[in-house]
Protein backbone atom coordinates (compact mmCIF):
# COMPACT_ATOMS: atom_id res chain seq x y z
CA UNK A 1 0.00 0.00 0.00
CA UNK A 2 1.06 3.09 -0.81
CA UNK A 3 1.21 6.48 1.15
CA UNK A 4 -2.18 8.96 0.36
CA UNK A 5 -0.63 12.09 -1.94
CA UNK A 6 -1.95 15.13 -0.46
CA UNK A 7 -5.29 15.80 -0.73
CA UNK A 8 -8.06 18.21 0.21
CA UNK A 9 -11.49 16.82 2.20
CA UNK A 10 -14.49 19.11 1.83
CA UNK A 11 -17.77 18.40 3.96
CA UNK A 12 -21.25 19.65 2.19
CA UNK A 13 -24.60 19.82 4.39
CA UNK A 14 -26.41 19.20 1.71
CA UNK A 15 -26.94 17.62 -1.76
CA UNK A 16 -26.70 20.96 -3.78
CA UNK A 17 -23.67 21.32 -2.11
CA UNK A 18 -21.77 18.48 -2.89
CA UNK A 19 -23.29 18.36 -6.32
CA UNK A 20 -21.72 21.95 -6.85
CA UNK A 21 -17.98 20.76 -5.23
CA UNK A 22 -17.77 17.72 -7.92
CA UNK A 23 -18.28 19.79 -10.32
CA UNK A 24 -16.43 22.60 -9.75
CA UNK A 25 -13.59 19.84 -9.37
CA UNK A 26 -12.62 17.37 -12.15
CA UNK A 27 -10.49 15.34 -9.88
CA UNK A 28 -12.68 15.01 -7.19
CA UNK A 29 -14.62 11.93 -5.68
CA UNK A 30 -17.12 11.00 -3.54
CA UNK A 31 -16.31 9.51 -0.16
CA UNK A 32 -18.98 8.25 2.48
CA UNK A 33 -17.34 4.78 4.70
CA UNK A 34 -14.35 5.09 2.41
CA UNK A 35 -13.71 0.92 2.95
CA UNK A 36 -13.77 0.46 -0.92
CA UNK A 37 -12.34 4.20 -2.01
CA UNK A 38 -9.55 4.36 0.60
CA UNK A 39 -7.57 1.18 -0.72
CA UNK A 40 -7.92 1.77 -3.76
CA UNK A 41 -6.60 5.25 -3.20
CA UNK A 42 -3.55 3.64 -1.15
CA UNK A 43 -3.28 1.04 -4.08
CA UNK A 44 -2.65 3.70 -6.39
CA UNK A 45 -5.52 3.58 -8.13
CA UNK A 46 -7.47 6.11 -7.62
CA UNK A 47 -5.63 9.69 -7.30
CA UNK A 48 -8.51 12.56 -6.50
CA UNK A 49 -7.29 16.10 -5.63
CA UNK A 50 -10.69 16.33 -4.02
CA UNK A 51 -12.44 14.23 -1.83
CA UNK A 52 -16.21 15.08 -0.77
CA UNK A 53 -17.42 13.32 2.06
CA UNK A 54 -20.76 12.72 2.38
CA UNK A 55 -21.26 11.46 5.91
CA UNK A 56 -22.25 15.25 7.13
CA UNK A 57 -25.44 15.47 4.57
CA UNK A 58 -27.97 14.81 6.87
CA UNK A 59 -30.74 14.31 4.00
CA UNK A 60 -28.30 11.11 3.20
CA UNK A 61 -28.45 9.49 6.81
CA UNK A 62 -32.07 8.83 7.05
CA UNK A 63 -34.19 5.63 7.04
CA UNK A 64 -37.72 6.73 6.74
CA UNK A 65 -40.64 4.48 6.27
CA UNK A 66 -44.01 5.45 4.71
CA UNK A 67 -47.39 3.72 3.67
CA UNK A 68 -45.93 3.91 -0.22
CA UNK A 69 -42.41 1.59 1.40
CA UNK A 70 -39.15 2.26 2.66
CA UNK A 71 -36.72 5.35 1.63
CA UNK A 72 -33.37 4.33 2.57
CA UNK A 73 -30.35 7.52 2.46
CA UNK A 74 -27.41 6.56 0.56
CA UNK A 75 -25.20 7.23 3.86
CA UNK A 76 -27.18 4.85 5.69
CA UNK A 77 -24.54 2.76 7.03
CA UNK A 78 -24.84 -1.11 6.82
CA UNK A 79 -24.96 -1.89 10.23
CA UNK A 80 -27.71 0.76 10.61
CA UNK A 81 -29.75 -0.88 7.72
CA UNK A 82 -29.19 -4.47 9.48
CA UNK A 83 -30.30 -3.25 12.53
CA UNK A 84 -33.74 -1.57 11.02
CA UNK A 85 -36.45 -3.83 12.31
CA UNK A 86 -38.90 -2.70 9.15
CA UNK A 87 -35.76 -3.76 6.97
CA UNK A 88 -34.99 -7.31 8.95
CA UNK A 89 -38.80 -8.03 8.79
CA UNK A 90 -39.79 -7.09 5.79
CA UNK A 91 -36.94 -7.11 3.29
CA UNK A 92 -35.03 -9.77 4.67
CA UNK A 93 -32.84 -10.61 1.70
CA UNK A 94 -31.42 -6.64 2.32
CA UNK A 95 -31.04 -7.14 5.79
CA UNK A 96 -28.78 -10.78 5.53
CA UNK A 97 -26.85 -9.14 2.77
CA UNK A 98 -25.94 -6.13 4.67
CA UNK A 99 -25.27 -8.46 7.53
CA UNK A 100 -22.76 -10.69 5.02
CA UNK A 101 -20.90 -7.86 4.03
CA UNK A 102 -17.01 -7.50 5.15
CA UNK A 103 -16.29 -7.25 8.94
CA UNK A 104 -18.35 -5.43 11.84
CA UNK A 105 -16.18 -2.86 12.35
CA UNK A 106 -16.19 -2.01 8.65
CA UNK A 107 -20.34 -2.64 8.53
CA UNK A 108 -20.28 0.42 11.52
CA UNK A 109 -18.96 2.74 8.49
CA UNK A 110 -19.69 1.01 5.34
CA UNK A 111 -22.53 2.81 3.45
CA UNK A 112 -25.28 1.37 1.28
CA UNK A 113 -24.38 4.47 -1.63
CA UNK A 114 -20.72 3.13 -0.87
CA UNK A 115 -21.56 -0.49 -1.66
CA UNK A 116 -23.67 -0.20 -4.53
CA UNK A 117 -21.60 2.19 -6.23
CA UNK A 118 -18.29 0.16 -5.39
CA UNK A 119 -15.69 -0.64 -8.22
CA UNK A 120 -15.44 -3.81 -10.11
CA UNK A 121 -13.21 -6.39 -8.56
CA UNK A 122 -10.05 -8.32 -10.31
CA UNK A 123 -7.13 -10.12 -9.48
CA UNK A 124 -5.05 -8.30 -11.25
CA UNK A 125 -6.50 -4.73 -10.44
CA UNK A 126 -7.26 -4.84 -6.85
CA UNK A 127 -3.27 -5.16 -6.33
CA UNK A 128 -0.33 -2.96 -5.09
CA UNK A 129 0.77 -0.21 -7.39
CA UNK A 130 4.23 -2.13 -7.74
CA UNK A 131 2.64 -5.24 -8.31
CA UNK A 132 0.33 -4.00 -11.13
CA UNK A 133 3.46 -1.74 -12.82
CA UNK A 134 5.75 -5.30 -12.44
CA UNK A 135 2.86 -7.21 -14.48
CA UNK A 136 2.25 -4.09 -16.82
CA UNK A 137 -0.84 -3.14 -15.69
CA UNK A 138 -3.96 -3.69 -17.31
CA UNK A 139 -7.14 -2.72 -19.52
CA UNK A 140 -9.14 -1.52 -16.57
CA UNK A 141 -6.40 0.53 -14.96
CA UNK A 142 -2.85 2.48 -16.81
CA UNK A 143 -2.53 -0.70 -18.98
CA UNK A 144 -3.73 -2.19 -22.71
CA UNK A 145 -3.80 -5.62 -21.99
CA UNK A 146 -6.31 -7.79 -20.04
CA UNK A 147 -4.81 -10.15 -18.31
CA UNK A 148 -8.06 -12.69 -18.00
CA UNK A 149 -8.72 -11.79 -21.84
CA UNK A 150 -5.63 -10.94 -23.29
CA UNK A 151 -7.39 -11.33 -27.03
CA UNK A 152 -10.29 -8.90 -26.04
CA UNK A 153 -10.50 -5.50 -25.69
CA UNK A 154 -13.39 -6.12 -23.17
CA UNK A 155 -12.70 -5.98 -18.81
CA UNK A 156 -14.14 -8.34 -16.98
CA UNK A 157 -13.81 -7.21 -13.83
CA UNK A 158 -16.74 -8.74 -11.81
CA UNK A 159 -19.40 -6.46 -9.48
CA UNK A 160 -18.86 -7.86 -6.32
CA UNK A 161 -21.03 -5.75 -4.11
CA UNK A 162 -23.95 -8.09 -1.75
CA UNK A 163 -26.30 -5.43 -1.47
CA UNK A 164 -27.21 -4.97 -4.88
CA UNK A 165 -28.80 -7.99 -5.86
CA UNK A 166 -30.97 -8.24 -2.66
CA UNK A 167 -32.64 -4.85 -3.47
CA UNK A 168 -33.02 -5.92 -7.02
CA UNK A 169 -35.08 -8.92 -6.23
CA UNK A 170 -37.15 -6.63 -3.59
CA UNK A 171 -38.25 -4.43 -6.70
CA UNK A 172 -35.78 -1.24 -5.56
CA UNK A 173 -35.64 2.20 -7.44
CA UNK A 174 -32.78 4.46 -6.82
CA UNK A 175 -33.05 8.70 -6.91
CA UNK A 176 -30.07 10.04 -8.08
CA UNK A 177 -29.15 13.84 -8.15
CA UNK A 178 -27.06 15.92 -10.50
CA UNK A 179 -25.83 18.72 -11.93
CA UNK A 180 -29.50 18.70 -14.32
CA UNK A 181 -31.56 18.13 -11.04
CA UNK A 182 -33.24 14.39 -10.04
CA UNK A 183 -33.88 11.32 -11.41
CA UNK A 184 -35.53 7.66 -10.67
CA UNK A 185 -34.65 4.80 -12.12
CA UNK A 186 -34.62 0.97 -10.85
CA UNK A 187 -31.64 0.11 -9.52
CA UNK A 188 -30.79 -2.63 -11.98
CA UNK A 189 -30.60 0.29 -14.63
CA UNK A 190 -27.66 1.70 -12.75
CA UNK A 191 -25.05 -1.00 -13.99
CA UNK A 192 -23.63 -1.50 -17.39
CA UNK A 193 -22.14 -4.87 -18.17
CA UNK A 194 -18.37 -3.26 -18.84
CA UNK A 195 -16.01 -3.67 -15.79
CA UNK A 196 -14.26 -1.13 -16.79
CA UNK A 197 -17.36 1.56 -16.60
CA UNK A 198 -20.23 -0.52 -15.04
CA UNK A 199 -21.70 2.46 -13.30
CA UNK A 200 -24.22 4.07 -15.45
CA UNK A 201 -23.87 7.90 -13.58
CA UNK A 202 -23.48 11.11 -15.39
CA UNK A 203 -21.01 13.38 -14.23
CA UNK A 204 -21.02 14.72 -10.62
CA UNK A 205 -24.39 12.79 -10.39
CA UNK A 206 -24.76 11.28 -6.56
CA UNK A 207 -26.66 8.76 -5.19
CA UNK A 208 -29.55 9.92 -2.78
CA UNK A 209 -31.60 7.09 -1.55
CA UNK A 210 -33.14 3.64 -2.50
CA UNK A 211 -36.87 3.58 -2.48
CA UNK A 212 -38.75 -0.31 -1.89
CA UNK A 213 -42.14 -0.85 -2.62
CA UNK A 214 -44.34 -1.31 0.52
CA UNK A 215 -45.28 -4.61 -0.12
CA UNK A 216 -42.31 -7.39 -1.11
CA UNK A 217 -42.84 -10.97 -1.63
CA UNK A 218 -40.37 -13.14 1.12
CA UNK A 219 -36.60 -13.43 0.20
CA UNK A 220 -33.27 -14.02 1.25
CA UNK A 221 -29.86 -13.96 0.58
CA UNK A 222 -26.68 -16.01 0.07
CA UNK A 223 -22.80 -15.73 -0.99
CA UNK A 224 -20.00 -18.09 -1.43
CA UNK A 225 -16.91 -17.06 -0.35
CA UNK A 226 -12.93 -17.75 0.25
CA UNK A 227 -12.91 -16.72 4.10
CA UNK A 228 -16.31 -17.37 6.25
CA UNK A 229 -15.65 -14.34 8.43
CA UNK A 230 -14.74 -11.32 5.69
CA UNK A 231 -14.97 -12.21 2.43
CA UNK A 232 -16.30 -10.67 -1.17
CA UNK A 233 -18.41 -12.74 -2.98
CA UNK A 234 -17.68 -15.06 -5.25
CA UNK A 235 -21.35 -15.77 -6.43
CA UNK A 236 -24.32 -14.19 -4.18
CA UNK A 237 -27.83 -14.93 -4.72
CA UNK A 238 -30.67 -12.85 -4.11
CA UNK A 239 -34.31 -15.06 -4.19
CA UNK A 240 -37.58 -13.64 -4.17
CA UNK A 241 -40.82 -15.96 -3.96
CA UNK A 242 -44.15 -15.19 -3.83
CA UNK A 243 -46.52 -18.50 -3.97
CA UNK A 244 -50.19 -18.97 -4.67
CA UNK A 245 -52.20 -21.72 -4.70
CA UNK A 246 -48.82 -24.42 -4.53
CA UNK A 247 -47.60 -22.45 -7.66
CA UNK A 248 -45.61 -19.87 -8.19
CA UNK A 249 -46.61 -16.53 -8.86
CA UNK A 250 -43.82 -14.00 -8.64
CA UNK A 251 -39.88 -15.49 -8.65
CA UNK A 252 -37.14 -12.78 -9.13
CA UNK A 253 -33.51 -14.42 -8.73
CA UNK A 254 -30.48 -11.68 -8.44
CA UNK A 255 -27.01 -12.09 -8.91
CA UNK A 256 -23.77 -10.72 -7.77
CA UNK A 257 -19.90 -11.78 -7.70
CA UNK A 258 -20.07 -13.34 -11.34
CA UNK A 259 -20.60 -10.58 -14.54
CA UNK A 260 -19.24 -7.07 -14.64
CA UNK A 261 -22.90 -6.27 -13.06
CA UNK A 262 -25.51 -6.97 -10.72
CA UNK A 263 -28.21 -8.35 -12.72
CA UNK A 264 -31.77 -10.27 -12.79
CA UNK A 265 -32.20 -12.98 -13.79
CA UNK A 266 -34.13 -13.43 -17.06
CA UNK A 267 -37.06 -15.56 -18.42
CA UNK A 268 -38.18 -16.23 -14.18
CA UNK A 269 -41.65 -15.34 -15.77
CA UNK A 270 -42.05 -18.68 -17.27
CA UNK A 271 -41.97 -20.91 -14.13
CA UNK A 272 -45.29 -18.34 -13.02
CA UNK A 273 -48.23 -20.55 -12.77
CA UNK A 274 -46.38 -23.88 -12.05
CA UNK A 275 -45.35 -25.53 -8.88
CA UNK A 276 -42.24 -25.30 -7.94
CA UNK A 277 -40.98 -28.94 -7.74
CA UNK A 278 -37.64 -30.74 -8.58
CA UNK A 279 -37.90 -30.25 -12.15
CA UNK A 280 -38.75 -26.48 -12.17
CA UNK A 281 -35.29 -26.65 -9.27
CA UNK A 282 -33.32 -28.36 -12.02
CA UNK A 283 -34.31 -25.60 -14.77
CA UNK A 284 -33.38 -22.61 -12.54
CA UNK A 285 -30.28 -23.89 -11.79
CA UNK A 286 -29.88 -24.40 -15.58
CA UNK A 287 -31.10 -20.64 -16.25
CA UNK A 288 -28.65 -19.57 -14.04
CA UNK A 289 -25.95 -21.60 -15.16
CA UNK A 290 -26.83 -19.86 -18.89
CA UNK A 291 -26.50 -16.36 -17.78
CA UNK A 292 -23.75 -15.96 -15.46
CA UNK A 293 -20.28 -15.20 -17.06
CA UNK A 294 -17.51 -15.58 -14.53
CA UNK A 295 -14.08 -15.24 -15.68
CA UNK A 296 -10.70 -15.77 -14.09
CA UNK A 297 -10.70 -12.87 -12.02
CA UNK A 298 -10.41 -14.45 -8.48
CA UNK A 299 -8.57 -17.23 -7.00
CA UNK A 300 -11.62 -19.37 -7.46
CA UNK A 301 -12.05 -20.96 -11.01
CA UNK A 302 -14.90 -19.28 -13.05
CA UNK A 303 -16.71 -22.61 -13.47
CA UNK A 304 -17.01 -23.27 -9.72
CA UNK A 305 -18.51 -19.80 -9.46
CA UNK A 306 -20.41 -20.81 -12.10
CA UNK A 307 -21.98 -24.11 -10.41
CA UNK A 308 -22.42 -22.43 -6.83
CA UNK A 309 -23.99 -19.34 -8.33
CA UNK A 310 -26.83 -22.13 -9.85
CA UNK A 311 -26.53 -24.10 -6.60
CA UNK A 312 -27.15 -20.97 -3.92
CA UNK A 313 -30.46 -20.02 -6.32
CA UNK A 314 -31.56 -23.50 -6.11
CA UNK A 315 -31.49 -23.68 -2.41
CA UNK A 316 -32.77 -20.69 -1.73
CA UNK A 317 -35.58 -20.96 -3.70
CA UNK A 318 -36.33 -24.37 -1.97
CA UNK A 319 -36.34 -23.01 1.06
CA UNK A 320 -38.49 -19.76 0.47
CA UNK A 321 -41.14 -22.75 -0.95
CA UNK A 322 -40.74 -24.82 1.80
CA UNK A 323 -39.71 -27.64 -0.11
C1 LIG B 1 -11.57 -6.32 4.08
C2 LIG B 1 -12.75 -5.85 3.27
C3 LIG B 1 -13.78 -6.74 3.03
C4 LIG B 1 -14.87 -6.35 2.27
N1 LIG B 1 -15.87 -7.26 2.06
C5 LIG B 1 -16.95 -6.89 1.33
C6 LIG B 1 -18.01 -7.82 1.10
O1 LIG B 1 -18.01 -8.96 1.59
N2 LIG B 1 -19.05 -7.42 0.33
C7 LIG B 1 -19.13 -6.16 -0.21
O2 LIG B 1 -20.11 -5.86 -0.88
N3 LIG B 1 -18.16 -5.25 0.00
C8 LIG B 1 -17.07 -5.58 0.77
N4 LIG B 1 -16.07 -4.67 0.99
C9 LIG B 1 -16.10 -3.37 0.32
C10 LIG B 1 -16.75 -2.22 1.12
O3 LIG B 1 -16.40 -2.32 2.48
C11 LIG B 1 -18.26 -2.20 1.03
O4 LIG B 1 -18.69 -2.46 -0.28
C12 LIG B 1 -18.86 -0.89 1.49
O5 LIG B 1 -20.27 -0.98 1.53
C13 LIG B 1 -18.49 0.32 0.66
O6 LIG B 1 -19.17 1.43 1.20
P1 LIG B 1 -18.40 2.75 1.63
O7 LIG B 1 -19.41 3.69 2.17
O8 LIG B 1 -17.25 2.46 2.51
O9 LIG B 1 -17.89 3.22 0.20
P2 LIG B 1 -16.72 4.25 -0.22
O10 LIG B 1 -15.42 3.55 -0.13
O11 LIG B 1 -16.87 5.52 0.56
O12 LIG B 1 -17.12 4.51 -1.70
C14 LIG B 1 -17.09 3.48 -2.67
C15 LIG B 1 -17.35 4.10 -4.05
O13 LIG B 1 -18.67 4.61 -4.10
C16 LIG B 1 -18.67 6.01 -4.43
N5 LIG B 1 -19.78 6.57 -3.64
C17 LIG B 1 -19.98 6.44 -2.30
N6 LIG B 1 -21.18 6.98 -1.98
C18 LIG B 1 -21.73 7.45 -3.13
C19 LIG B 1 -22.96 8.11 -3.45
N7 LIG B 1 -23.90 8.37 -2.51
N8 LIG B 1 -23.20 8.44 -4.74
C20 LIG B 1 -22.27 8.16 -5.71
N9 LIG B 1 -21.10 7.54 -5.46
C21 LIG B 1 -20.84 7.19 -4.19
C22 LIG B 1 -17.29 6.51 -4.05
O14 LIG B 1 -16.90 7.63 -4.82
C23 LIG B 1 -16.44 5.28 -4.37
O15 LIG B 1 -16.15 5.26 -5.74
C24 LIG B 1 -14.96 -5.03 1.75
C25 LIG B 1 -13.92 -4.13 2.01
C26 LIG B 1 -12.83 -4.53 2.76
C27 LIG B 1 -11.73 -3.55 3.02
S1 LIG C 1 -10.61 -8.37 -16.30
FE1 LIG C 1 -8.76 -7.81 -17.45
S2 LIG C 1 -8.87 -5.59 -17.77
FE2 LIG C 1 -10.35 -6.13 -16.19
S3 LIG C 1 -9.28 -5.80 -14.27
FE3 LIG C 1 -8.98 -7.96 -14.81
S4 LIG C 1 -7.09 -8.05 -16.00
FE4 LIG C 1 -7.73 -5.91 -15.87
Amino acid sequence: MSELAPLRVARPRDVEAAVALRRAENQSRYIAGGTDLIVNMRRGIRRPKLLIDLTGVEELGDVSVTQRGVRIGAAVTLAQLAAEPDVSTRYRAAAEAAEAIAGPGHRSVATVGGNLCLDTRCIYYNQSEWWRRANHYCLKHAGTVCHVAPQGKRCHAAYSGDLAPALMVLGAEIEIAGPDGHRRIPLADLYADNGRAHLKLMPGELLLCVHLPAAAPPSTYAKVRLRGAIDFPLAGVAVSLAMADGTVAALRVGLTGTNPRPFLLAETESFVGRPLDADALARLDKLVQKQVQPMRTTLASANYRRLAAAALARRLAARLAGI
